[in-house]
Protein backbone atom coordinates (compact mmCIF):
# COMPACT_ATOMS: atom_id res chain seq x y z
CA UNK A 1 0.00 0.00 0.00
CA UNK A 2 1.06 3.46 -0.07
CA UNK A 3 1.67 3.64 3.32
CA UNK A 4 3.86 0.71 3.69
CA UNK A 5 6.06 2.57 0.25
CA UNK A 6 5.95 5.82 2.29
CA UNK A 7 7.37 3.94 5.56
CA UNK A 8 9.86 1.57 3.82
CA UNK A 9 11.46 4.97 2.05
CA UNK A 10 12.31 5.78 5.54
CA UNK A 11 13.97 3.33 6.55
CA UNK A 12 17.57 3.29 6.11
CA UNK A 13 19.72 0.86 5.79
CA UNK A 14 23.34 0.52 7.97
CA UNK A 15 25.58 -2.26 7.10
CA UNK A 16 28.18 -4.02 9.62
CA UNK A 17 26.20 -2.30 12.57
CA UNK A 18 26.33 -2.46 15.44
CA UNK A 19 28.72 -5.39 14.27
CA UNK A 20 30.39 -6.37 11.11
CA UNK A 21 27.67 -8.61 9.10
CA UNK A 22 24.72 -7.20 10.53
CA UNK A 23 22.80 -4.63 8.14
CA UNK A 24 21.11 -2.41 11.02
CA UNK A 25 17.07 -0.73 10.36
CA UNK A 26 17.41 2.57 11.14
CA UNK A 27 14.17 4.35 11.76
CA UNK A 28 15.37 8.13 12.70
CA UNK A 29 15.11 9.57 9.05
CA UNK A 30 10.89 7.67 9.47
CA UNK A 31 10.85 9.56 12.80
CA UNK A 32 11.82 12.89 11.41
CA UNK A 33 9.55 13.44 8.55
CA UNK A 34 5.65 13.81 10.01
CA UNK A 35 3.77 12.48 7.28
CA UNK A 36 5.72 9.05 7.66
CA UNK A 37 5.52 8.96 11.54
CA UNK A 38 1.93 10.49 11.50
CA UNK A 39 1.03 7.42 9.03
CA UNK A 40 2.73 4.58 11.23
CA UNK A 41 1.24 6.02 14.47
CA UNK A 42 -2.19 6.13 12.86
CA UNK A 43 -1.25 2.68 11.85
CA UNK A 44 -0.06 1.20 15.12
CA UNK A 45 -3.17 3.10 16.95
CA UNK A 46 -5.86 1.46 14.55
CA UNK A 47 -4.18 -2.10 15.66
CA UNK A 48 -4.44 -0.75 19.38
CA UNK A 49 -8.36 -0.63 18.56
CA UNK A 50 -8.62 -3.61 16.66
CA UNK A 51 -7.20 -5.82 19.26
CA UNK A 52 -8.97 -4.53 22.21
CA UNK A 53 -6.14 -3.05 24.15
CA UNK A 54 -6.28 -1.33 27.13
CA UNK A 55 -2.28 -0.70 27.78
CA UNK A 56 -0.19 -0.33 25.69
CA UNK A 57 3.65 -1.40 26.57
CA UNK A 58 6.55 0.37 25.03
CA UNK A 59 9.80 -1.61 24.74
CA UNK A 60 13.39 0.16 25.68
CA UNK A 61 14.09 2.46 23.53
CA UNK A 62 12.91 2.49 20.57
CA UNK A 63 9.67 1.25 21.19
CA UNK A 64 8.84 3.96 23.28
CA UNK A 65 9.06 6.89 20.98
CA UNK A 66 6.62 4.44 18.43
CA UNK A 67 4.19 3.27 21.70
CA UNK A 68 4.02 6.65 23.36
CA UNK A 69 2.53 8.71 20.56
CA UNK A 70 -0.08 5.32 19.96
CA UNK A 71 -1.03 5.12 23.66
CA UNK A 72 -1.90 9.23 23.43
CA UNK A 73 -3.72 8.69 19.66
CA UNK A 74 -5.84 5.41 21.42
CA UNK A 75 -7.01 7.06 24.90
CA UNK A 76 -5.03 4.35 26.64
CA UNK A 77 -2.00 4.03 29.18
CA UNK A 78 1.93 3.59 28.20
CA UNK A 79 3.92 1.03 30.03
CA UNK A 80 7.71 1.74 29.82
CA UNK A 81 9.68 -2.21 29.91
CA UNK A 82 13.28 -1.08 30.69
CA UNK A 83 16.36 -2.56 30.67
CA UNK A 84 17.10 -3.69 34.30
CA UNK A 85 17.47 -1.54 37.03
CA UNK A 86 16.24 2.13 35.54
CA UNK A 87 13.32 1.93 36.81
CA UNK A 88 12.98 3.41 40.48
CA UNK A 89 9.88 1.79 42.07
CA UNK A 90 9.00 -2.00 42.93
CA UNK A 91 9.29 -3.85 39.53
CA UNK A 92 8.47 -7.85 38.03
CA UNK A 93 12.16 -8.71 35.95
CA UNK A 94 12.27 -11.38 33.28
CA UNK A 95 16.06 -12.86 31.99
CA UNK A 96 16.18 -13.79 28.47
CA UNK A 97 19.48 -15.55 26.70
CA UNK A 98 21.29 -13.25 24.26
CA UNK A 99 23.64 -14.83 21.32
CA UNK A 100 26.18 -14.26 23.79
CA UNK A 101 25.15 -14.01 27.17
CA UNK A 102 21.96 -12.71 28.51
CA UNK A 103 19.74 -10.01 29.47
CA UNK A 104 16.56 -8.43 32.18
CA UNK A 105 13.63 -6.47 31.65
CA UNK A 106 12.17 -5.04 33.98
CA UNK A 107 8.49 -3.25 34.69
CA UNK A 108 6.65 -1.41 37.36
CA UNK A 109 4.76 -4.32 39.42
CA UNK A 110 1.72 -2.05 39.86
CA UNK A 111 1.84 -0.78 36.27
CA UNK A 112 0.17 -3.90 34.72
CA UNK A 113 -2.43 -5.63 36.72
CA UNK A 114 -5.11 -8.54 36.19
CA UNK A 115 -7.90 -7.17 33.58
CA UNK A 116 -5.56 -5.16 31.58
CA UNK A 117 -5.09 -6.41 27.89
CA UNK A 118 -1.81 -5.27 26.75
CA UNK A 119 -0.29 -4.55 23.13
CA UNK A 120 3.45 -4.27 22.83
CA UNK A 121 4.91 -2.16 20.25
CA UNK A 122 8.70 -2.08 19.27
CA UNK A 123 10.26 -1.02 15.98
CA UNK A 124 11.88 -4.10 15.16
CA UNK A 125 11.59 -7.91 15.57
CA UNK A 126 14.46 -9.50 15.14
CA UNK A 127 14.81 -13.03 16.97
CA UNK A 128 12.42 -12.42 19.12
CA UNK A 129 14.12 -13.07 22.54
CA UNK A 130 12.84 -9.51 23.92
CA UNK A 131 9.22 -9.63 22.59
CA UNK A 132 9.38 -13.20 23.98
CA UNK A 133 10.93 -11.88 27.63
CA UNK A 134 8.10 -8.72 27.58
CA UNK A 135 5.29 -11.14 26.77
CA UNK A 136 6.03 -13.44 29.68
CA UNK A 137 6.26 -10.51 31.78
CA UNK A 138 2.80 -8.97 30.78
CA UNK A 139 1.61 -12.73 31.84
CA UNK A 140 3.18 -13.01 35.19
CA UNK A 141 2.64 -9.86 36.19
CA UNK A 142 -1.45 -10.92 35.46
CA UNK A 143 -2.41 -9.05 32.93
CA UNK A 144 -3.70 -10.50 29.33
CA UNK A 145 -1.44 -9.97 25.85
CA UNK A 146 -3.84 -8.51 22.96
CA UNK A 147 -0.93 -8.55 21.01
CA UNK A 148 2.53 -7.37 19.74
CA UNK A 149 2.92 -4.60 17.08
CA UNK A 150 6.72 -3.74 15.27
CA UNK A 151 7.15 -1.80 12.51
CA UNK A 152 9.25 -3.82 10.67
CA UNK A 153 9.86 -7.95 11.00
CA UNK A 154 12.96 -9.30 10.25
CA UNK A 155 11.39 -12.84 8.74
CA UNK A 156 14.61 -14.01 8.16
CA UNK A 157 15.10 -14.46 11.45
CA UNK A 158 12.07 -16.53 12.66
CA UNK A 159 10.97 -14.55 15.27
CA UNK A 160 7.43 -15.56 14.17
CA UNK A 161 7.90 -19.07 14.82
CA UNK A 162 9.75 -18.23 18.08
CA UNK A 163 7.22 -16.35 19.47
CA UNK A 164 4.04 -18.52 18.80
CA UNK A 165 4.40 -20.47 22.09
CA UNK A 166 4.45 -16.95 23.96
CA UNK A 167 1.89 -15.35 21.96
CA UNK A 168 -0.53 -18.33 22.55
CA UNK A 169 -2.80 -17.26 19.74
CA UNK A 170 -2.61 -13.28 20.07
CA UNK A 171 -1.70 -11.64 16.91
CA UNK A 172 1.64 -10.41 15.73
CA UNK A 173 1.06 -7.65 13.31
CA UNK A 174 3.87 -6.38 11.30
CA UNK A 175 3.27 -3.42 8.70
CA UNK A 176 6.54 -4.59 6.63
CA UNK A 177 7.86 -7.35 6.36
CA UNK A 178 11.96 -8.19 5.05
P1 LIG B 1 15.41 -9.40 19.08
O1 LIG B 1 15.27 -9.55 20.56
O2 LIG B 1 16.51 -10.20 18.49
O3 LIG B 1 14.09 -9.59 18.35
O4 LIG B 1 15.88 -7.91 18.83
C1 LIG B 1 14.93 -6.95 18.88
C2 LIG B 1 15.44 -5.75 19.63
O5 LIG B 1 16.67 -5.29 19.09
C3 LIG B 1 14.41 -4.65 19.48
O6 LIG B 1 14.26 -3.95 20.69
C4 LIG B 1 14.98 -3.80 18.37
O7 LIG B 1 14.76 -2.44 18.63
C5 LIG B 1 16.45 -4.12 18.33
N1 LIG B 1 16.92 -4.39 16.94
C6 LIG B 1 17.39 -5.52 16.42
N2 LIG B 1 17.73 -5.38 15.14
C7 LIG B 1 17.47 -4.11 14.84
C8 LIG B 1 17.59 -3.32 13.65
O8 LIG B 1 18.05 -3.75 12.57
N3 LIG B 1 17.18 -2.02 13.74
C9 LIG B 1 16.69 -1.50 14.89
N4 LIG B 1 16.56 -2.20 16.00
C10 LIG B 1 16.96 -3.48 15.99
Amino acid sequence: TGVQELLLSRIRDVADYPEPGVMFKDITPLLADPAAFTALTDALAEIAGNTGATKIVGLEARGFILGAPVAVRAGIGFIPVRKAGKLPGATLSQAYDLEYGSAEIEVHAEDLVSGDRVLVIDDVLATGGTAEASLRLIRRAGADVAGLAVLMELGFLAGRSRLEPALAGAPLESLLTV
